[in-house]
């Protein structure tokens, strides 16, 4: 079996339509503020693409950007001042924060209608409920590439491997939701290959390059890549990719230095799976595309109450 790839980019371009469309006919323009702390060089671009593509479809973006020494108190001020603001609909305050600020503190203190990565504690609590109105933007990501690839999740067998709050656990959460059958996975798990090998719908969200192997893998089945690691040592590459990819992967880290890499390895998908979603290219791509629909939706329940 060779596995079809999902690409995020036909998904993620789709949304970002259709989010456009709907800003055209809501005779306003949802706001959006990203907080950047520090000079993280992932964050920055993390956050770039995410003021970049609000800007594309019609959302108003500012990001504030802080120093790495601002105290967890300014932040929090500055958290209380964008609650406060009226023209601000969404706010994202970009993880990780610098070690002396507790990011479980500034999410919390984020207004819930205005908390757009679905990551406060309100939020989590109506996702468990099956209430769910701003749902973490990767994982609701995932249910948008299964859904519009036709992939049925109702009565599927799902496993998530991992438990973040920000991945594995609001995915187990939106897949029980949708009526799989969802087992959760971790590093505590016994006889991980034997729990995934049973997987109608494998989610890997572990930040490990290639630990999903053939081994875990159902024939047949629909595997989800979430992970994404930066791999520069071309002598592993191996392990994940054979053939053009390999190839490609090679002259990738002889240009730039490294290649992105998911947390499941890319020939053992390609032989086994029906449906894989590449690292890059997969489910990254939609990770900002749902970030838009949560402003949107942000925008929508502020209005209304
Ligand atoms: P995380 O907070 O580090 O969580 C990793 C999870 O994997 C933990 O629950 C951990 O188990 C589990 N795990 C680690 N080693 C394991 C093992 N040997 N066997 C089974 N489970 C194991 O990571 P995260 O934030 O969820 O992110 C996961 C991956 O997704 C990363 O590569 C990250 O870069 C990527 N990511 C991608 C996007 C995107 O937009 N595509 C967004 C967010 C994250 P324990 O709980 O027992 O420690």
């Amino acid at each position: 079996m060779t596995a079809q790839l999902l690409s995020g980019k036909t998904f993620a371009d789709a949304i970002k339509q259709e989010v456009k469309d709907e800003i055209a006919g809501l005779g306003y323009s949802p706001g959006l503020t990203v907080v950047r702390v520090g000079e993280d060089p992932a964050s920055a671009v993390y956050v770039g693409s995410k003021v970049r593509t609000a800007l594309e479809v019609g959302i108003r973006s500012e990001e504030i950007h802080l120093d790495e020494s601002v105290s967890e108190s300014d932040l929090l001020a500055q958290v209380e001042t964008l609650n406060a603001r009226d023209d601000v609909d969404g706010i994202l305050v970009q993880l990780p924060l610098p070690k002396h600020i507790d990011e479980k503190t500034v999410l919390e203190r984020i207004d819930p209608l205005k908390d757009v990565d679905g990551f406060h504690p309100v939020n989590a609590g109506r996702l468990m409920q099956g209430q769910a109105s701003l749902v973490p933007c990767t994982p609701a990501g995932v249910i948008e590439i299964l859904k519009r690839s036709n992939i049925e999740i109702a009565g599927a067998n799902a496993v998530v491997v991992g438990r973040s709050n920000i991945v594995g656990k609001p995915m187990a959460m939106l897949l029980l939701n949708e009526n799989a059958t969802v087992t959760v996975c971790h590093s505590k798990t016994r006889d991980l290959a034997d729990v995934c090998s049973r997987a109608d719908i494998l989610v890997a969200a572990i930040g490990r390059p290639g630990f999903v192997r053939a081994e875990h893998i159902k024939e047949g089945s629909t595997v989800i890549d979430v992970g994404i690691n930066s791999v520069s040592d071309a002598d592993q590459l191996p392990n994940f990719f054979e053939g053009e990819e390999l190839e490609k992967r090679r002259a990738a880290i002889d240009k730039r230095g490294a290649t992105l890499v998911g947390d499941v390895a890319w020939k053992d998908a390609m032989q086994r799976a029906a449906y894989f979603t590449p690292v890059p290219g997969g489910v990254g791509l939609l990770t900002v595309a749902m970030l838009m629909k949560n402003t949107i939706v942000a925008a929508g329940m502020r209005r209304k109450n």
